[in-house]
């Protein structure tokens, strides 16, 4: 790690201190993550942008929230958001080895909420046994391996005891602390199929060495990994990037899967692109990557509407917003211009 680095990772108490209660995500990086940076200004690098506060954390605009998505609106069971007809997603853990600064299910990550309980999985195993339309389980948070490998596939087994689902394991280990991928982990997965494991990359120099170590560990027992991007402005906001981080993944055996459109959380809007961006970005990308490399460029809709890919949703773009048609049929508003911030 750089020396500047390193007096980045203990950044600005200031910005810290000022950071608003409602939109505050706990500061924390990995040693590993942290050397990925080259300067110790998040204005200035991709890698810095991810992991150290801004103070425009504290800028809301007035159509973010503080769950935009809807996660409290399709909660089910304590933990389980059951939003789509044959997946729910239990939040296993609060807590993340990188406090990513786009997050955007801040309501619940880092909210002190701790790990899932005994009781919590009792009241959720009650509710899928009655929900046999639910095949697939997405175990995420927070990061699911923050807990040791004893403690998650006790969760794991408790919730698969149910019935047979395909789990699905949403992690950023691979990208954070690849070495939290140990062969135990690996194999113990690979015991335990059908489950594949979703990643978040965002900019090509997440992709080290050390990142392809931990995926070929996957791969090896015979797990599959998919990619979950967010379009994030300052990090990956041009075709040139995203082609590069795309290339790299599908070499790495890894299937871009979505890139999101920012979501409308509060205190993340100096991340957002313009859909108006990302469409051009992907059109781009379509001429110049197989289609293997391409992901679904997605949003997911303001007020709970639900994950629409955003060339086929799209219905018109009036002055402030796009009009997007939702997966019941409905128009939901997304706004389209935001303010300049930290130029
Ligand atoms: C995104 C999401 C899913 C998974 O959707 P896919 O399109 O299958 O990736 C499931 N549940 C919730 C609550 C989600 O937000
Ligand atoms: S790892 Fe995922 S849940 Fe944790 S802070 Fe990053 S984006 Fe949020």
């Amino acid at each position: 790690m750089s020396p500047e680095v390193n007096q980045a990772a203990a950044i600005d108490d200031d910005v810290i201190a000022a950071l608003d209660p409602v939109t505050r995500l706990p500061y924390g990086v990995t040693r590993y993550y942290a050397s990925l940076a080259r300067d110790d200004d998040p204005s200035k690098d991709p890698i810095a942008a991810q992991f150290i506060p801004r103070a425009e954390e504290n800028f809301a605009e007035p159509y973010d929230t503080i769950d935009p998505i809807g996660d409290r609106m399709y909660t089910v069971a304590p933990r389980l958001v059951h939003h789509y007809h044959d997946r729910a997603l239990v939040l296993v853990n609060d807590r993340c080895a990188v406090y990513c600064r786009h997050c955007f299910r801040r309501h619940f990550t880092g909210s002190g909420d701790g790990r899932i309980t005994d009781s919590d999985l009792t009241v959720i195993r009650a509710y899928l046994e009655n929900h046999s339309e639910v095949q697939e389980l997405l175990l995420s948070g927070g990061d699911p391996l923050m807990l040791a490998d004893r403690e998650f596939f006790r969760v794991f087994d408790a919730l698969r005891e149910v019935r047979d689902f395909l789990m699905r394991v949403c992690t950023r280990m691979p990208v954070v602390l690849p070495s939290r991928i140990t062969e135990n982990f690996a194999r113990e997965l690979g015991r335990r199929m059908p489950a594949w494991v979703v990643i978040h990359v965002n900019h090509p120099r997440e992709i080290t060495s050390e990142f392809s170590l931990a995926i070929s560990r996957l791969h090896r027992e015979g797990i599959s990994v998919a990619n979950q991007a967010v379009l994030l402005r300052g990090v990956n906001d041009d075709a040139e990037t995203l082609e590069v981080l795309f290339r790299a993944l599908v070499r790495n055996g890894v299937r871009p899967y979505y890139l999101f459109q920012g979501d409308l959380a509060a205190g993340t809007a100096h991340f957002r692109t313009s859909i108006d961006r990302g469409i051009e970005i992907m059109r781009e990308l379509r001429l110049r990557l197989s289609g293997l490399a391409l992901p679904t460029y997605a949003v997911d809709l303001p007020d709970g509407g639900g994950k629409v890919p955003v060339d086929s949703a799209l219905i018109r773009t009036e002055t402030d917003a796009y009009i997007l048609r939702g997966p019941d049929g409905r128009e939901y508003r997304y706004p389209r211009e935001y303010p300049r911030l930290g130029g």
